[in-house]
């Protein structure tokens, strides 16, 4: 009876638990994402790199995994594709210096920052939040996880591909990121403290642009490991 009644309660309390390659679950935490990380993709949004990290969360209910659906919300006409790496979160990390910030990575994915670009516009014009155009229900899908045990204590340059209905639209390495993962650590753990399960979405390259009603998705971290999500 006790079994019974903890294994209801763990799955009610189970959120959304995410996949290493090696078998490996952990429940995931908040959604930290970076805003205009990559030089070329602030161009072609008509802005600059900040001079400070800009920060927005997504909630993990936003997360879908591969094979999955990125449902289009009905009050949006321009949802664009973000292709970006994760950076998975495995210790709790306060005042982490960038030196050591690699002891704070559980493993890297590839993932999607889906984004209702016109609502976000609308946020941008009145200065309000970007809650609504980026973290909304199925706007996060992320690939499995590498382990960053594969990688010494080395984080790799990792080249991100993501194409629609088999074109191209997004290549670049990971290397031309303006903050890169040791930076970004340092300065999350400062204002906000990560915990395990966190992930870091960590900016996309250019090319970014709109998708639709059907489209297949498929997005590449190297040649480690791929995502493939449908546009329902
Ligand atoms: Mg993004």
């Amino acid at each position: 009876m006790l079994k019974i009644y903890f294994f209801f309660k763990e799955k009610k309390n189970m959120g959304k638990i995410v996949k290493f390659t090696d078998g490996n679950k952990m429940q995931a935490g908040t959604l930290f994402c970076v805003a205009s990380n990559y030089a070329k993709h602030a161009d072609e949004m008509g802005t600059k790199v900040p001079s400070l990290p800009a920060i927005f969360l997504k909630p993990p209910q936003s997360i879908i995994y591969t094979g999955g659906e990125i449902i289009l919300p009905e009050i949006s006409s321009n949802v664009h594709h973000e292709v970006e790496l994760v950076v998975v979160i495995g210790s709790e990390c306060k005042n982490i210096n960038r030196e050591d910030a690699v002891d704070c990575v559980a493993g890297y994915a590839v993932g999607i920052d889906v984004t209702m670009r016109d609502i976000q516009a609308e946020a941008k014009k009145d200065g309000k939040p970007w809650a609504v155009a980026k973290g909304f229900y199925t706007s996060a899908p992320i690939s499995d996880i590498l382990p960053a045990s594969d990688f010494g204590n080395n984080i790799p340059d990792f080249e991100l591909v993501l194409g629609v209905n088999g074109v191209e639209r997004q290549r670049e390495r990971t290397s031309a990121m303006e903050r890169d993962i040791p930076m970004l650590i340092e300065y999350l753990s400062t204002i906000f403290t990560l915990v395990p399960g966190d992930m870091i979405f960590t900016g996309t390259p250019k090319g970014v642009g709109q998708i639709q009603k059907g489209d297949r998705i498929h997005a590449e971290l190297s040649s480690f490991i791929s995502l493939d999500v449908r546009v329902k």
